[in-house]
């Protein structure tokens, strides 16, 4: 947790009953914002548990409004999906992702990994492999070096195909994650089944190591489950030290939190890398 800076941004809080009209308004809004270049991508570290050493990434959508300051994604993300500006919003993000990536890892001379989040509206695109290996041929990015985040909440008899999407994916030679694991209600067959490379284990779980023994035994348990069914694990949340021993003494390879660090505005990321790069 050395040399990573720290940034701090104001986070508009949604009201949670909103009228019609506002959501309306907000919609107008989001449209405007995206035809504005309003949105923005941040990126946050993740670390290898060992080392230190960044590894990879994560994108991160922010929405920074002139008048409002800098908006969540958990507020807008949610409106994106039911309105259906996630598909282009998303496709933005990827391209984005894509091209700040390549620039640091010619920068800096580091294998980088960059991790997308995925919403289920894109993973309905019958040319989503598509869509995905352009962004990879226009910015130039080795595809292994792409990780695609898959909510586990995903069902796949609510997305025709998925199976076969996220395998044709991967035959690109994308990684494929499942984000939030422990929060769905998936079952071990269907994990089993699922192509997937990595488990990222949800901060819920993180979040309660040293307070909860369940949580506790679910993190250990979700980390030899993943590593004897031959995947990667990495742990989000990660917020202080004892997070950080009892992950890396279980053998979780990587970590994501604010503990190492914020997610950062691709200028900081950038100053970050190469402050390191220094040290
Ligand atoms: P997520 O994919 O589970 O992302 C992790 C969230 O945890 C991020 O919130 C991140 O800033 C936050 N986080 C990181 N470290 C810590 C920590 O140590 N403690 C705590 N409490 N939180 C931490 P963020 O950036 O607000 O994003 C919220 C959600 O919005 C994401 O959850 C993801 O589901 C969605 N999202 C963000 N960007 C995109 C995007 O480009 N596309 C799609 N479809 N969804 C996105
Ligand atoms: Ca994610
Ligand atoms: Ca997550
Ligand atoms: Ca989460």
């Amino acid at each position: 947790a050395k040399g990573m800076g720290r940034n701090n941004y104001q986070t508009y809080v949604a009201v949670p009953e909103e009228s019609h009209q506002q959501r309306i308004a907000l919609e107008t809004k989001l449209r405007v914002a995206e035809r504005n270049n309003e949105l923005r991508v941040y990126y946050q570290p993740q670390v290898d548990s060992r080392t230190e050493d960044i590894v990879g990434m994560e994108a991160l959508i922010r929405w920074e409004h002139p008048e409002l300051g800098m908006i969540s994604p958990g507020f807008f993300i949610p409106l994106a999906e039911e309105t259906g500006l996630i598909v282009s919003i998303g496709e933005w993000v990827l391209r984005t992702a894509c091209v700040d990536t390549k620039r640091w890892q010619t920068r800096f001379g580091l294998p980088l990994r960059v991790s997308v989040n995925l919403s289920a509206l894109q993973l309905r695109q019958p040319n989503l492999a598509d869509i995905v290996r352009s962004a990879v041929d226009d910015s130039g990015i080795d595809p292994t070096l792409l990780d695609l985040e898959v909510t586990e909440s995903i069902s796949v008899k609510s997305i025709p195909n998925l199976l076969e999407t996220l395998q044709s994916l991967r035959d690109l030679g994308c990684r494929i994650s499942i984000d939030d694991f422990g929060t769905g209600q998936s079952s071990l067959d269907y994990i089993r089944r699922f192509p997937a490379d990595k488990i990222k284990i949800d901060q819920v779980f993180v979040r309660n190591i040293g307070v909860d023994p369940d949580d506790e035994a679910i993190v250990q348990a979700t980390i030899s489950m993943a590593h004897s069914l031959k995947l990667g694990v990495v742990a989000e949340g990660v917020e202080i030290e004892e997070h950080y021993t009892f992950l890396r003494d279980h053998g979780c390879e990587e970590l994501q939190g604010y503990l190492f660090c914020r997610p950062l505005a691709p200028v900081s990321f950038e100053n970050m890398l190469a402050e390191r790069e220094r040290l």
